[in-house]
């Protein structure tokens, strides 16, 4: 018997698991680009190079094998042999995605009526409770006018900026000594004014760079939401961001959707139905939960956190921490570079935190 099966929405997550189709051969999948989906937007999608992301690194535009967190008391450098720091355009891998799924006899569709469907999975995006954390940037890719980007080096944090509106980072992912990515990415409940990461990123150039932008070549922006989330719409079984991908407290989500994907084609190869789940395990996102709070209540915290965290870790224990494969030792090791008192802190407030209203 083939189970007709509706994927709603065609972003990352639908166009990962149709381009997979072939390891579903008992699901015939119909991708739905939904009525008020936006149109789609470019951007980059970061990852490392872990287990079943090798298709996924043969799109990416660069990688880089060493990566730095910065402060202002000093530069924490990481750097993996195996698992290189890989960034593609996300129009690009979705593309690459739809042209196998093709091939698998995937259909597409605009909204229709799916009510014929015998399973439906909505990708469309989860939602968050008033007040959440929000990952929320703006980012440039930018030529400057002086060839100082060490392109051998992605820098994944660096909090030499502004800090008075939350946790505040430029993340740089340099493509050449003259051009890189920069965004300024804050974590908070409140985005900003656009001018406000654009003008971080100029003045986090002129001050630490020594250099200034000759050419905005692209621009992007986004704001993920963090914490608990509920779904788009609770009556409709999740994929992707919608069925809890998103890594609460770091926002990265895509090789989380691979995992959950490729745990529900498990499933379904063991006989059970097809279904996704969140992808993290639950003392994972304990331990978000805390230092979610942390960055709320007592974000200047953050810059040692984040650099304490990397000078006590290899570069693949950074890797395995950041993409849900640590064991209890290395949740420990993490625990033990963090700063004591705000943790403490940290857990006392979660316990007492009162549900919140889910934002419509
Ligand atoms: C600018 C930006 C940069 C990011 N960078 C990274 C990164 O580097 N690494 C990483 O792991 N993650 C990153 N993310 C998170 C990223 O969103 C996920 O990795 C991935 O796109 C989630 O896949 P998804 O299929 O669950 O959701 P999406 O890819 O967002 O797909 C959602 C689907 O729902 C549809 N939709 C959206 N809104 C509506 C609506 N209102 N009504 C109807 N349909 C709707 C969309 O058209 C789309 O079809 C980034 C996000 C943004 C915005």
């Amino acid at each position: 018997m083939t189970v007709d099966t509706v994927l709603l929405g065609d972003g990352v997550a639908a166009m990962s698991l149709a381009a997979v189709a072939d390891q579903l051969p008992n699901h015939a999948l119909t991708v739905v680009r939904p009525n008020g989906a936006p149109k789609p937007h470019d951007h980059m999608l970061g990852f490392w190079n872990t287990e079943g992301l090798d298709f996924a690194a043969s799109t990416a535009r660069a990688s880089w094998s060493t990566w730095s967190i910065v402060t202002h008391e000093g530069t924490a450098v990481l750097s993996s042999a195996d698992h290189a720091y890989h960034v593609m355009h996300k129009l690009a891998y979705i593309d690459r995605c739809k042209a196998i799924a093709t091939t698998h006899d995937v259909a597409f569709a605009t909204e229709a009526n799916h009510a014929d469907a015998d399973l439906v999975f909505d990708s469309r995006p989860p939602r968050a409770s008033t007040n959440a954390m929000l990952q929320h940037f703006h980012g440039l890719e930018v030529e400057i006018d002086r060839p100082v980007f060490d392109d051998s080096t992605a820098i994944l944090m660096d909090f030499r900026v502004d800090q008075s509106q939350g946790m505040h980072f430029m993340y740089l992912l340099p493509f050449s000594k003259t051009r890189a990515l920069v965004e300024s990415t804050i974590f908070s409940t409140q985005p900003m004014p656009e001018t406000y990461y654009v003008e971080a990123i100029h003045a986090y150039l002129m001050e630490h760079h020594h250099a200034k932008i000759t050419k905005v070549h692209h621009e992007e922006k986004g704001v993920i939401p963090m914490g608990t989330l509920s779904p788009h719409d609770p009556s409709i079984p999740g994929l992707g961001a919608n069925a809890g991908a998103i890594r609460p407290a770091s926002g990265y989500t895509f090789v989380f959707i691979q995992q959950q994907i490729q745990r529900a084609i498990e499933g379904v190869r063991h006989g059970k139905p097809l279904r996704f789940k969140r992808p993290h395990k639950s003392v994972d996102v304990w331990m978000d939960a805390v230092l979610l709070i942390v960055l709320k209540h007592w974000p200047h915290h953050a810059p040692s956190m984040f650099s304490r965290m990397a000078t006590g870790l290899t570069g693949d224990e950074f890797i395995r921490f950041m993409s849900g494969q640590a064991t209890w030792r290395l949740r420990l090791k993490v625990m033990m570079t963090m700063p004591k008192w705000p943790f403490i802190r940290g857990v006392s407030k979660l316990m007492f935190q009162r549900p919140r209203k889910v934002v419509a």
